[in-house]
């Protein structure tokens, strides 16, 4: 393979040209030859290279899980937690080479790499070894007891978007709730993973209770979903590939948790702060590229304030400079890959054919010349039923539509096949939290409010099953047994 010749902000060879899978406690060889290369999308060169993991190698990972499983789903409460701080200790002792490998193989830039991409997945995994400590919640029910036991075998498919943090969702609560794991990661951004194996081994988890096979989603993925001794499949990503995850899961009943895409709404109200709803409602959709599944991606204004509102869109998206992630100055970095990008594109086309207004951005909209940049882009007068406010396009790309009242507003808030977040701006907080419950969505935050990783968090309809963080994530991870005396 012809990887780019490293400048020297890549990363030492030992974290970019990763040659062993991880199962039962040892770094091991994949039973096929196949090698899976990782581009770093600011520039499109290859930067580094991972094994392509086979259905056999998925068999010894999962018989691994299953072997490690009785002793783990036995051990006092006190170790598993001791075991999850000590992942924490060497997790965090890694976190410059965490946001820097991010940075690298997703393209976001080094700040938020790590204020949020590395950040965020600490803080769970602190509040898990919190969790992991607590004895497992026991009620009697007239006369039974209800105990919580683990489920058994998890297999955890990750996409690529918060390549550490989607990965802690799954792993902090398996572990604090006593199941093994078998983790498949994106193959687009496969090194954030290895660095969290290097924790493990360092942090001396028991052999087994963490196992990693990368590779694609076809071979390896498929090959976990479909696998007769993994219990749980722990899925993040799209809603197609959520729904081919759970037809390989149905023929033997196994479980399945799913956090899927999202049209977000954000909704807001002719009272509120506007200048703040508009900055922190634009600054949401830009995240990470427009690369997040909560993104609110429709924005949702009264036609009082809409031209108002348009104004400031204009001149807040002109301050989101794109470029290369390790620049201080950048505020967006590239997306993905070559195929997201191109994808992106085509819903901007897609849009302008369909005749929404351009306000900012666009197809001719300059970016840099390498990699696959798209320009934060915004459409005015989006039709409720447009393919723009109907598909998610996973690109900084924002849909506004006006509404003339509440009622309007929380119908075309509604109006969608996914249910994962939304948003609600007023200055009567009576009001914002009457609209907040008729969304029919997994989360709201009103008013800016702060992300909370310890509530519940997941999609109603299309997109998800099931909910991850806090203690409502850790009892996704467990059966119910009722014991009558
Ligand atoms: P994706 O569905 O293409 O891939 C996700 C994972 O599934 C990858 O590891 C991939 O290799 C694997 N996979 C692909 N095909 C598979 C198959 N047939 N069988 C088993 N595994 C398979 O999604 P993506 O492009 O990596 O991520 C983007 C999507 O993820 C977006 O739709 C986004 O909304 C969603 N997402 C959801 C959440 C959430 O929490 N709700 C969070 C982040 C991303």
């Amino acid at each position: 393979m012809d990887l780019a010749a490293p400048p020297s902000r890549l990363l030492p060879d030992a974290q970019r040209l990763r040659r062993h899978l991880h199962i039962a406690g040892e770094w091991t060889e994949s039973t096929g030859g196949d090698v899976i290369a990782v581009e770093t999308p600011s520039t499109g060169d290859l930067i580094g290279q991972v094994p392509a993991g086979t259905p056999a190698d998925v068999d010894r990972a999962v018989a691994a899980a299953r072997a490690a499983f009785p002793g783990w789903a036995a051990a006092a409460p006190a170790e598993r937690s001791a075991c999850l701080d000590r992942l924490h200790i060497a997790l965090a002792a890694r976190a410059d080479d965490l946001a820097r490998t991010i940075a690298l193989e997703l393209g976001a830039p080094l700040k938020l790499a790590t204020r949020v991409q590395v950040g965020l997945p600490l803080t769970v995994l602190r509040d898990h070894v919190a969790l992991a400590a607590r004895p497992p919640v026991e009620e009697t029910i007239g006369n039974s007891l209800v105990v919580r036991e683990p489920i058994g075998v998890v297999g955890a498919i990750t996409p690529w978007n918060y390549p550490l943090h989607q990965v802690m969702a799954k792993l902090a609560p398996a572990l604090a709730a006593g199941c093994t794991v078998v983790l498949k990661p994106s193959e687009l951004t496969p090194l954030t993973a290895y660095l969290l194996f290097d924790a493990v081994t360092e942090a001396g988890l028991p052999p087994g209770v963490l196992n990693l096979v990368p590779g694609t989603g076809p071979v390896v993925g498929e090959a976990l979903a479909g696998h007769p001794d993994v219990d749980l499949v722990s899925f993040t990503g799209s809603t197609a590939t959520g729904a081919r995850i759970t037809r390989l899961a149905a023929d033997r009943i196994a479980r399945v948790a799913l956090e899927l895409g999202g049209k977000s709404a954000n909704v807001i109200l002719p009272d509120a702060d506007l200048a703040t709803a508009v900055k922190v409602g634009v600054g949401n959709a830009l995240l990470n590229s427009g690369q997040t599944c909560t993104a609110w991606t429709r924005m949702l204004v009264h036609r009082d304030r809409y031209a108002e509102a348009l104004d400031l869109i204009a001149t807040a998206v002109a301050g989101y400079r794109l470029g290369d992630p390790f620049d201080p100055a950048t505020r967006l970095g590239p997306l993905v890959s070559a195929a997201q990008a191109e994808r992106v594109r085509g819903h901007i086309d897609r849009a302008l054919a369909d005749g929404a207004r351009l306000v900012a951005g666009g197809p001719d909209a300059p970016v840099p010349a390498r990699g696959h940049f798209v320009a934060p882009t915004v459409f005015a007068d989006v039709h409720p039923d447009s393919a723009l406010a109907q598909e998610e396009v996973f690109g900084p790309v924002l849909a506004v539509i006006p509404f003339a009242d509440t009622d309007e507003a929380v119908a075309i808030a509604n109006n969608s096949r996914y249910g994962l977040a939304g948003a609600v701006w007023s200055a009567d907080g009576d009001a914002a939290l009457a609209v907040a419950r008729r969304l029919r969505t997994g989360a709201v935050d009103i008013n800016g409010a702060p992300f909370n990783p310890l509530a519940p968090f997941g999609g109603y309809k299309q997109s998800g099953l099931g909910r991850e963080l806090g203690v409502h994530g850790l009892a996704e991870f467990c059966e119910l047994k009722a014991i009558q005396r």
